[in-house]
């Protein structure tokens, strides 16, 4: 839409909606954020940005300062708590190019995008719940909660996450289905003897999963941190609670004695936030001057660490079809097409992969110990688990308009670790997973 500057909506300010707001932007159109919150703020732990993720970061001009605050994730390694068996171990180095994964403290990377949008003057209303659209007039037209009617727009941007009540205007929809397992979750101080580059987890069975992930800093003068996260079903969590903090670290450290260094910084429960996950996936994510963005659009268990990458793709392909096509439905129609691929493909992956984690079988994870992880070993099998970590097992980005960044011509000092002295002078492999 050469020339034409439309007036367009966003509901929600998370990582989604504040990229969709940047790139619209700056193609000249006249954007409104629409935010809940009094403040907008990140809610949970830290999060892995993959290559595709990062490469909207790029495009956005994000890249060194979230290099700056974030932990590079080379190794997803995975063992057996009791025998120590390997059972993942995926290296982003197994694809092509150089790339790797950046773990982020979830402020860090609302910071980041938060800041670029305040600077370039992008409203954000704040203490506004949208609760609907009023599909009735020419143009659209947002009801807030109180019933206030707010607009008109050219197009409405849902990027209200999971709970959206707007994706319900989507052509077709559909809602989250709640997954057996939860987590609870922790930001707690990192501790040396852990590897800085990896995420580490250990398993009993499917039904037990402890993890350790460096997610560098929140802001600039942070001191590092790590996110730490022991998987449950939200059915059994209050009979968890009841039994008493003590009872739930002597069980962790029963399996996994390292990560003492980690619950012997949890004094009670409320230090943990208990992650409940959903799946749907929106088969058109459109409707009449709607699209549907990110976690509204698509919802599943963080097993493969795709969403917030999944949302900030979306939000580059939303803006090069709104800059590609004639008008707004012909943008929506070219939206849809360009996500379609890389979104199925995810969640039906996510969706298959998460019961070998996460669930009560005693078969699946038997396989995925004893099978799988000596497949994953023969080429070319951890190529391909390396883009499937990296979210580039199908093309995510020539449909958005983006070229992945060229991770070898970094300078050394972003490829290495992002900025932090104090995490630079460490050493690089540290006790805890196998070279
Ligand atoms: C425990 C956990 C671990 C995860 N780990 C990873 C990972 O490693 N890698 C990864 O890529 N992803 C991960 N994810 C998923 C990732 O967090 C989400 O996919 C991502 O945050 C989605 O971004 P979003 O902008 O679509 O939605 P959200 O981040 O949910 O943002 C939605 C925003 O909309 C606002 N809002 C909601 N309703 C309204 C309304 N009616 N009116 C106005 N505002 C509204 C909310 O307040 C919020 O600010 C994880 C998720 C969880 C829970």
């Amino acid at each position: 839409m050469q020339g034409a500057r439309l007036a367009i909506a966003i509901v929600g300010a998370g990582p989604a909606g504040l990229a969709a707001a940047l790139l619209l932007k700056r193609a000249g159109h006249h954007v409104s954020i629409f935010e809940r919150f009094d403040e907008p703020k990140p809610l949970g732990s830290g999060l892995i940005l993959q290559p595709t993720g990062l490469t909207v970061l790029h495009h956005l001009g994000l890249l060194d300062e979230i290099l700056s605050l974030g932990a590079r994730v080379d190794r997803l390694f995975g063992a057996d708590a009791k025998t120590g068996r390997t059972v993942l171990d995926v290296r982003y180095d197994a694809r092509a190019g150089g790339s790797f994964g950046l773990a982020v403290h979830r402020a860090a990377l609302f910071g980041v995008l938060h800041r670029a949008v305040v600077r370039e003057g992008i409203a954000i209303e704040t203490g506004i719940e949208i609760a609907d659209i009023d599909a009735g007039c020419e143009r659209a037209m947002l009801l807030g909660g109180d019933g206030k009617a707010i607009g008109p727009f050219d197009l409405v941007v849902d990027a209200s996450g999971t709970r959206s009540t707007l994706r319900r205007r989507a052509d077709a929809t559909c809602e989250p289905k709640p997954l057996a397992y939860g987590a609870f979750w922790a930001s707690l101080k990192w501790r040396d003897g852990f590897d800085p580059h990896a995420l580490l987890q250990r398993y009993d069975k499917a039904s037990v999963m402890i993890g350790v992930l460096p997610i560098g800093r929140p802001q600039a003068d942070a001191e590092d941190m790590a996110a730490f996260f022991w998987s449950l079903k939200p059915a059994d969590a209050e009979r968890v609670r009841a039994a008493g903090i003590d009872a739930w670290k002597d069980r962790l450290v029963s399996l996994w004695a390292d990560c003492r260094a980690f619950t012997d910084q949890i004094d009670g429960f409320d230090q943990l936030v208990l992650a409940r996950y959903g799946h749907h996936t929106l088969m058109r994510p459109a409707g009449r001057q709607l699209a549907v963005i990110g976690d509204s659009a698509h919802s599943t268990s963080p097993q493969l660490g795709q969403g917030a990458n999944m949302a900030l793709l979306d939000a580059a392909a939303l803006a090069h079809a709104v800059a590609s096509a004639r008008n707004v439905d012909d943008a929506l129609e070219l939206y849809v097409r360009a996500r379609r691929l890389q979104v199925r493909v995810f969640q039906a992956l996510s969706r298959m992969f998460t019961p070998f984690y996460q669930s009560d079988s005693a078969l699946l994870p038997f396989m995925r110990d004893r099978l799988v992880a000596s497949l994953a070993r023969i080429p070319p099998a951890p190529r391909l688990l390396g883009s499937m970590v990296a979210g580039t097992l199908v093309d995510p980005f020539a449909a958005a308009g983006l070229e992945e960044v060229r991770w070898r011509t970094l300078a050394p000092a972003q490829a290495a670790q992002g900025a932090n002295p104090l995490r630079a002078g460490r050493q690089a492999g540290a006790a805890d997973s196998p070279a």
